[in-house]
């Protein structure tokens, strides 16, 4: 600060030089109020610092205060931490030993456990043992096993199966199980029936909506379980499978004979195709389809079908069958052409079927899809059946008349004396053949080249007749022989015997009745009679007498009564109950009635005594014969029905002798 004054003073003795004191003087005052100016300003500065520096002070005391504080807590803290830092090695050192223990623990637990493990592993191999044992001394289930074994084993599998549940009650589980079984196809048994198979058997026994309905509640009532698919199911099947639409189909009524022989009318279905060539045509384009369309060296490059048709049960049925198939009999050859209620008559088939006829005759080509290509084919047509079907197809008169071969013009007669058999017909003559010109009213136009009789029918027919039948009428006559003098040769005079025997059988019965009642009745007139003779008191009965001495009709049972007859002696013309008259029997009522008996009444007959006594004794004479014919009858009875056994059990199903051994039936 003294620099910058003297400074200025330097400066003002320089600057003295040049003016006057005076005005240097006031210069000088104004620089000296300046600085003084100056001076109270730097003192006001100094002032201010100084309270700064005290306020700087102040702060830095309570500073001081904070660092000891801090240096306090910092000792406090080295304190604890030093304790707590004793306290965890203390921890450590208790830990250390704890591991120790749990060390020696572990190794002592694995020990035990490799012990334990020993254990186990050993009873296993006992268990092991047992299964073996068990299973060596359980058999396999077989069909064969007798039913105790098999329930036994039911009984096990059950007990099982409930120690596994852990449940004493399982009948909700085997329920479910059974269901399981049923729908797991993995194994066989099953109790619910397909959609297919519930629609066959709807459609196979014709049973109703609501009989359908009623069923499967009643059935799910008692077992519950459901027997049948769903209807729903069902109906899908009956749509995917329906061919409804291909034919006609009509409920009409036919005439029928009852057993009692009244005839009725009976609604029947009644189906024809509409086109053959239309489902010959599809069948053949899904033949080719699944690779089954088949050429051989007998079809050729031509589709070869037969015409058929056969009466089973009480329907005809016509199908069209397809040579151009793998397998002869296979289902996919058959094709349905129509099917009524009637015999296979040449009317009939004419009547229903001559919309179809008239399309087979007319049917030479057939067009069918191969991969979406239409393919056109030459159809050669055959006609297959039996005998019968065949001729009426041709309107040939049958197997009954005098030309019974449709092929040829042989003459025969089937019956009488001059009856035709293999050894007095003359096969090798010539006889001529037939051709289809030789039958205008034919239903088809297949020459009759072309007919194909159905060789295993005829095969077995043939077969049946002269060998089978031969045998088994000789094996029955063998077993008779026995007990019943002369059946016959053959099973037909056989089956007459039996007719024969049948009739007598109970002809002799009838005749056991008859006479059973006679003694009956005889044995009353005796009661009757002595009475009479004891001179019994009449009873309260006044029904009216007859001329005899002794007449009973007071003194007998309702029955005999009513069944009493009146006649009167040809000789005294007398009027008699005829049971007064010891008449009991139906033949000698009859012989009365027809005026042929010679016997005079008790009344004029001198041969018997005028006694009681006497027509008592005479009575007994014919309660004797009763009993005598009774015997007789039972005796022949006997016979016969030993017969009729004998013959029926030979014929119908043998448990002895040669029937058995050829298994007839
Ligand atoms: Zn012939
Ligand atoms: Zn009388
Ligand atoms: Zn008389």
């Amino acid at each position: 600060m003294s620099g910058p004054v003297s400074k200025r003073r330097r400066v003002a003795r320089i600057n003295g030089l040049g003016n006057s004191y005076k005005s240097r003087m006031e210069k000088c005052m104004d620089e000296n109020e300046m600085i003084k100016k100056e001076n109270s300003e730097k003192e006001e500065q100094v002032k201010s610092i100084v309270v700064v520096i005290a306020m700087v002070q102040k702060d830095l005391d309570s500073t001081k205060i904070i660092i000891d504080q801090v240096l306090k807590e910092k000792l406090e803290i080295k304190k604890r931490i030093s304790w707590e830092l004793e306290k965890e090695k203390r921890k450590v050192v208790r830990m250390k030993r704890e591991r120790k223990k749990i060390r020696k623990k572990y190794v002592f637990n694995r020990q035990s456990l490799k012990k334990k493990e020993e254990i186990i592993r050993k009873m296993n191999e006992k268990v092991k043992e047992l299964d073996t044992r068990i299973a060596d001394s359980v058999v396999k289930f077989d069909d064969r096993m007798d039913r105790k074994t098999k329930v036994n084993r039911c009984e096990r599998v059950i007990q099982s199966i409930s120690n596994m549940l852990n449940d004493t009650d399982i009948n909700t589980f085997l329920t479910f199980f059974l269901g399981y079984i049923n729908d797991n196809s993995n194994y066989t048994p099953r109790w619910k029936l397909t959609p297919e198979e519930t629609f066959l058997v709807k459609v196979r026994f014709g049973l109703t909506d609501s009989f359908f309905k009623k069923f499967r509640k009643f059935y799910y009532d008692r077992t519950g379980f459901e027997l049948f698919s769903s209807r729903w199911s069902i109906s899908n099947v009956q749509k995917t499978i329906s061919i409804r639409d291909l034919y006609v189909v009509k409920a009409r009524k036919v005439s029928k004979k009852a057993e009692n022989g009244r005839e009725y009318e009976k609604m029947t279905p009644f189906a024809v195709l509409k086109s053959i060539e239309t489902i010959l045509g599809e069948r053949l384009s899904a033949l080719s389809a699944n690779e089954k369309l088949t050429f051989n060296d007998a079809t050729g490059s031509d589709i070869c079908v037969a015409l058929g048709g056969d009466k089973g049960s009480e329907e005809t049925k016509l199908f069209l069958a397809l040579e151009n198939v793998p397998k002869a009999n296979d289902a996919h050859s058959l094709l349905l052409l129509g099917f009524y209620t009637g015999d296979d008559t040449y009317d009939s088939l004419k009547e229903n079927f001559s919309h179809i006829f008239h399309q087979f005759n007319n049917l030479h080509k057939i067009s069918y899809q191969v991969n979406g290509v239409t393919i056109t084919r030459n159809v050669r047509r055959k006609i297959v059946g039996d005998i019968k079907f065949i001729s009426s197809l041709y309107g040939h008169p049958g197997q009954a008349s005098s030309n019974p071969c449709f092929l040829c013009n042989i003459n025969y007669s089937n019956h009488g004396a001059k009856k035709a058999t293999l050894t007095n017909l003359k096969f090798e003559d010539p006889v001529g053949s037939r051709s289809l010109a030789d039958f205008p009213n034919a239903l088809v136009n297949v020459p009759l080249e072309d007919i194909c009789l159905a060789p295993l029918h005829s095969c077995q027919g043939i077969i049946q007749k002269y060998g089978i039948n031969v045998l088994v009428g000789q094996a029955i006559k063998l077993d008779c022989a026995n007990v019943c003098s002369d059946v016959g040769d053959t099973i037909e005079s056989q089956q007459k015997t039996l007719k024969r025997l049948e009739n007598e059988e109970y002809m002799y019965l009838e005749r056991i009745k008859a006479v059973t009642e006679s003694i009956h009745t005889v044995e009353e007139i005796i009661e009757g009679l002595r009475k009479i003779e004891k001179k019994q008191k009449k009873c309260k009965k006044t029904r009216k007498v007859c001329s005899s001495s002794y007449c009973i009709a007071n003194v007998i049972g309702n029955e005999i009564y009513s069944n009493g007859d009146m006649y009167s002696c040809e000789s005294c013309n007398k009027t008699f109950h005829t049971y007064c008259q010891g008449i009991a029997t139906p033949e000698e009522k009859m012989k009365l009635d027809l005026n042929v008996s010679s016997k005079n009444c008790f009344e004029c007959d001198e041969s018997i005594p005028f006694t009681v006594r006497r027509r008592i004794s005479e009575v007994e004479k014919q309660l004797e014969e009763q009993y005598r014919r009774l015997e007789e009858d039972k005796e022949t009875w006997e016979v016969v029905t030993n017969e009729k056994e004998c013959l029926t059990e030979s014929m119908v199903k043998p448990t002895k002798g040669y029937g058995k051994k050829m298994d007839i039936p």
